[in-house]
């Protein structure tokens, strides 16, 4: 008989997105993008944001996506949406950061970003880019499920490595590690 999977209570965070009300201000990406900022609040560059707000001049249509997880390949296939009559970009809402295209990556070295809620200690109350959504088009709601245990996830810094070596080689990646440590050492 199949063991059963161990259940735990998790917090599930939630960004409710009413595109109704977004004016298409930015303040979500500037907040974002400082608040992410090393050292924090140091700089304020909405490319690098977690969040990015596409716009729809022919509606006047501002829509905030989030940064989802990396992708280390592009899709094999496409999805299109059909939203009101209009046809929208076959990536236009996806979240994943991927090889196709610019969006949620690092501008400087290509690495992945990713909406991290803004974990923080002490946790914050509310994420920056819906305190700074003085529009209420971003809302924070939380809520408590059982989920299947899972196997810790990948830390940031696999991620990053990952994205690292897809882009350089596992050869470079090696060599520059091993340049580095050789000159910090005393
Ligand atoms: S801060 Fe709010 S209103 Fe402004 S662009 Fe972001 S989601 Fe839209
Ligand atoms: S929740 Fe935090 S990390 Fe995610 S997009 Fe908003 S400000 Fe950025």
């Amino acid at each position: 008989m199949k063991a059963e999977t161990p259940k735990k209570k998790k917090v599930v965070k939630t960004i409710r997105i009413d595109v109704d009300k977004c004016n298409g201000c930015r303040a979500c990406e500037m907040a974002c993008s400082t608040f992410h900022a090393r050292p924090r609040y140091a700089s304020n560059n909405p490319a690098r944001s977690r969040v990015r707000v596409l716009f729809d001049p022919l509606r006047d249509l501002y829509v905030p996506v989030y940064a989802g997880d990396y992708a280390p390949a592009e899709c094999c296939g496409r999805d299109r949406y059909t939203i009101e009559g209009k046809q929208y970009d076959e990536c236009g809402f996806c979240r994943a950061s991927c090889p196709s295209r610019d969006l949620f990556k690092e501008p400087d070295s290509k690495l992945p970003l990713k909406c991290d809620m803004c974990q923080d200690d002490p946790q914050l109350q509310e994420p920056m880019c819906v305190q700074w959504c003085i529009t209420d088009a971003l809302t924070y709601e939380e809520r408590e499920e059982e989920v299947e245990e899972e196997p810790a996830p990948a830390q940031e810094l696999e991620v990053g490595l990952e994205a690292l070596a897809d882009r350089f080689g596992m050869d470079q990646l090696l060599e520059a590690v091993t340049r580095m440590s050789a000159a910090k050492k005393p």
